[in-house]
């Protein structure tokens, strides 16, 4: 597979920027817009090495080309040459490997290795499902660097098995694919279905292929384990349930039933083999409902149902800044409905995915609607980022969570 792939260029491309652009870049911004150039020595291919200058041709940084993308060039070091190389490659992917290490410590082999930016290597995220690991490229810039980045995974974790998964962007890219596709196995076994690994003690299986981001929502590990700990005997409605992660640990922290409510069949299908792959938590009534969310909040508000713990973990509603206002007002929404179906007193966890909508005005939305709706919360927690996801730079802090009685 890898064979087929094109060394990476021998030569370097020279780029000149925008004062912005310099003033970003200096300040250790990874992305370089196309529109911040002012000069190319010459046509880039996907993966070049370019060499970023400024004004007065002073060096900026060293980046990874993408002619197709809107962010051309992704930094990979700041301030000072390097030589991108195996080595190099090696050295970040050990320390990432090395930021993680508390974690197998917590009976938790599914979790990021490598974070994009946020871990200095911008455009790559690579998880571990137990042996097996997914490298999903945000830029066909990574393709020609694909076979040293899976030799310095090899040295550092042995993997089994690596797989391939290509962002949007990226899959349209097929010249620059040399026949690579999406679920592609990069080095060992074919997958003979999802991949069953551990979360805190708890077993679940991924889809490493066709599930949303690489199979499961390893951001949520830790949330989900606050979860845990607040639900003994309530009953719990997950929404936005997906593959069952908060179902299940809440099951597993005592919940007297819970409702995983979500549009996917294929995932709510997942959830309730995640529930089986736990004997231990076969006691528990664990139902699911398919549909949309809005609309069943409402049913559930009108049928008379309530719930001790509503939890609300929406996918990303805004994808681009005009999608902003639109999001803060579906969040709202959330909110208002979550509410009508929350026991007096129950716990409310709302979540947002959405780096363009930043962690106060979220969490001043989620309180202010609950004031309006006459229903002021009072916070048990709010939270952000567990070790896997660190935050690297500004667009890198997406998650926040709030944990409130109301
Ligand atoms: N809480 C989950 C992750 C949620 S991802 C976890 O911890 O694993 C977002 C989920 O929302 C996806 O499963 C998607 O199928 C679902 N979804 C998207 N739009 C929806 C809608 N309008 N109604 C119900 N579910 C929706």
């Amino acid at each position: 597979m890898l064979e087929q792939l094109p060394s990476p260029s021998e030569k370097r491309l020279a780029i000149r920027v925008t004062p912005a652009a310099e003033r970003a870049i200096r300040s250790g911004h990874p992305w370089l817009f196309e529109q911040a150039i002012t000069k190319e020595s010459a046509n880039g291919r996907p993966g070049d090495i370019a060499i970023v200058f400024d004004r007065k041709k002073r060096f900026l940084a060293v980046g990874l080309y993408d002619p197709k993308g809107l962010i051309r060039v992704r930094v990979l070091e700041h301030g000072r040459p390097a030589i991108i190389n195996q080595q190099w490659f090696h050295d970040k992917i050990a320390a990432a490997a090395k930021l993680r290490a508390p974690l197998l410590e917590t009976k938790t082999n599914g979790y990021r290795l490598v974070h994009g930016e946020n871990d200095g290597l911008p455009g790559l995220v690579i998880d571990r499902y137990d042996n097996s690991y997914v490298v999903k490229l945000y830029t066909t810039a990574w393709v020609p660097h694909l076979p040293v980045v899976i030799e310095a995974l090899q040295a550092i974790a042995d993997p089994y098995r690596v797989v391939l998964r290509l962002s949007r962007d990226a899959a349209r890219q097929k010249s620059a694919l040399f026949g690579l596709e999406n679920g592609a196995i990069l080095f060992g076994a074919p997958l003979d279905g999802p991949i069953r690994f551990q979360e805190n003690g708890l077993y679940f299986e991924a889809d490493v292929v066709r599930g949303q981001k690489t199979g499961f929502f390893l951001d949520q590990r830790e949330n989900r384990a606050r979860v845990e700990e607040l639900a003994k005997d309530k009953s719990v409605l997950n929404v936005f349930a997906y593959t069952g992660g908060f179902s299940l640990y809440a099951a597993r922290g005592g919940a007297k039933s819970v409702l995983s409510l979500d549009s996917s069949h294929p995932a709510l299908n997942a959830a309730a083999r995640n529930f089986e792959l736990n004997p231990a938590l076969s006691g528990v009534r664990h139902r699911l409902l398919k549909g949309d969310a809005f609309e069943k909040l409402s049913e559930l508000q009108k049928s008379g149902n309530l719930y001790d713990m509503v939890i609300i973990d929406p996918p990303s509603f805004a994808k681009s800044q005009a999608e902003i206002d639109r999001a803060l007002a579906s969040y709202a929404r959330l909110v208002r409905l979550g509410l009508n179906v929350l026991e007096e007193e129950g716990i409310l966890v709302m979540a947002s995915c959405s780096s363009r909508v930043e962690a106060d005005e979220f969490f001043k939305l989620v309180y202010r609607t609950a004031r309006e709706a006459r229903r002021p919360l009072t916070e048990i927690t709010r939270t952000a980022h567990a070790l896997d996801h660190p935050i690297g730079f500004k667009e890198g802090a997406y998650l926040k969570c709030l944990f409130a009685t109301g």
